[in-house]
């Protein structure tokens, strides 16, 4: 598949965050060429601004399925009544609808890769595959039984995951120890093993809320970054998700460990968890800084254009300083921080990349006048702002519109989901 997209303003986020004026030339899943160009290609695409596709680094994509339902309540409350009942009726096929429409989402607001952990992640990596979706799927590891399976059943299923995906192309398989609370230290020695093994990423929750920093505490007597270091797990292939509730200590040591901190701002403040990651500590120490959206239940969308807004917002104002965060220091989070992170060859715009790239309608009535295009993205734009996908050089939206995706399929399929969970 070829694609020319003709005098546009290409925000490259390459070494220099230059943005240009120039034609981008896709072919095979590579750039190939910016410059001036004239060539045919299969999709032509022109007067755009062009970026690198969004990276959510932690997210629950089926969650979906639970957008809307039981908002409002106390995070212990929400889970016990809410969350937690429904998650156990869970079935293959809805974790197949809600994946649908989560990556149907994902797509429309122009995210091109997602860092997922949940239960029946091998539906999950199947379909992301299907759908044409960069995933890194991660494969929960907890001392509970799973809606899937039985616990004992994890660790193993979980290496035999890691064995069948390793080599696809837009899977990445990943192990994904829920958290320091919900993994005992045998877990976490597994998940250790097998990372070693089969030298993979590990995602989990990281002293989200302030209870659950004191009850490791109690339970293990150390907090939770300390207690993935003592596993092992604090490495440079590990992703931190939330890090809401950790000192300056604990800062300097994931920054030295070169683990990812992902910072979910908008799932954060939902659930009135009070803390989040302190950027301005983290950038201090050179730490690895990403931004994720959680599942829906918690957020409720799945829009990184939101996030990015929010993650620079929510420091700003805590701090009183509206230097703290920068607009470009948001974008870099969102895409060539994780790319880098991920060792994933995209997160620019640069020959001989990886074709994960997205464009934006760059005569959206809130896009102009055309001041500042990176303050434009992370403070102005919206992920409906975003009129073409192309993911592996593979094209899933075209001028607004779903190429090879049945969207009225998957909207009814996640209705009929809903209906049977829920009931009504
Ligand atoms: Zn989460």
């Amino acid at each position: 598949m070829s694609i020319l997209i003709k005098d546009s303003k290409i925000v490259t986020q390459d070494e220099k965050r230059r943005i240009l004026h120039a034609d981008v030339y896709i072919e095979d899943g590579r750039i190939i060429e910016i410059g001036k160009i004239s060539t045919e290609a299969d999709f032509k695409i022109k007067n755009r601004i062009v970026m690198p596709g969004l990276i959510n680094m932690h997210t629950h994509v089926p969650m979906v399925l639970l957008r809307g339902y039981g908002d409002d309540l106390l995070l212990e409350e929400w889970l016990q009544t809410k969350i937690w009942p429904i998650e156990a009726k869970l079935k293959e096929w809805h974790i197949a609808a809600g994946t649908k429409l989560g990556l149907l989402e994902m797509v429309a607001t122009g995210t091109t890769t997602c860092n997922d952990m949940y239960f029946f992640e091998d539906v999950i990596a199947s379909t992301a595959e299907k759908f044409g979706m960069r995933c890194y799927a991660g494969f929960s590891l907890i001392d509970f039984d799973t809606p899937e399976m039985k616990r004992e059943k994890l660790v193993p299923c979980c290496e035999e995951f890691l064995k069948k995906w390793s080599g696809s192309e837009l899977i990445t398989p990943v192990i994904a120890p829920h958290s320091t609370y919900a993994c005992s230290p045998e877990t976490l020695q597994k998940a250790r093993e097998l990372q070693e093994k089969y030298n993979a990423f590990v995602h989990i929750h990281c002293s989200e809320t302030r209870s659950e920093v004191y009850d490791v505490l109690k339970k293990y007597g150390r907090r939770p970054p300390a207690q993935i270091a003592a596993h092992g797990l604090l490495n440079e292939k590990t992703m931190l998700a939330h890090c809401g509730w950790i000192t300056k200590e604990e800062v300097k040591e994931i920054a030295r460990a070169g683990a990812a901190v992902v910072h979910n701002p908008v799932s954060n403040m939902k659930l009135a968890t009070g803390g989040y990651a302190p950027l301005p500590e983290l950038f201090e120490a050179n730490a690895v800084v990403t931004l994720g959206t959680d599942g829906a239940a918690s957020n409720n969308k799945l829009d990184m254009f939101e996030t990015m807004k929010f993650a620079a917002l929510i420091h700003k104002h805590h701090r009183w300083d509206a230097t703290i965060v920068k607009a470009q220091q948001v974008l870099d989070m969102a895409t060539i921080n994780a790319a880098k992170f991920l060792g994933l060859n995209a997160g620019s715009i640069e020959e001989g990349k990886i074709a994960d790239v997205i464009t934006l309608d760059a005569r959206a009535v809130n896009l102009i006048p055309s001041h500042n295009i990176v303050s434009h993205i992370v403070y102005a734009a919206s992920g409906f702002n975003v009129k073409d996908v192309i993911i592996n050089g593979k094209v899933l939206l075209h001028d607004g519109n779903f190429v090879g995706v049945d969207y009225d399929a998957i909207i009814d399929e996640a209705e009929k989901a809903k209906e049977d969970l829920v009931g009504e």
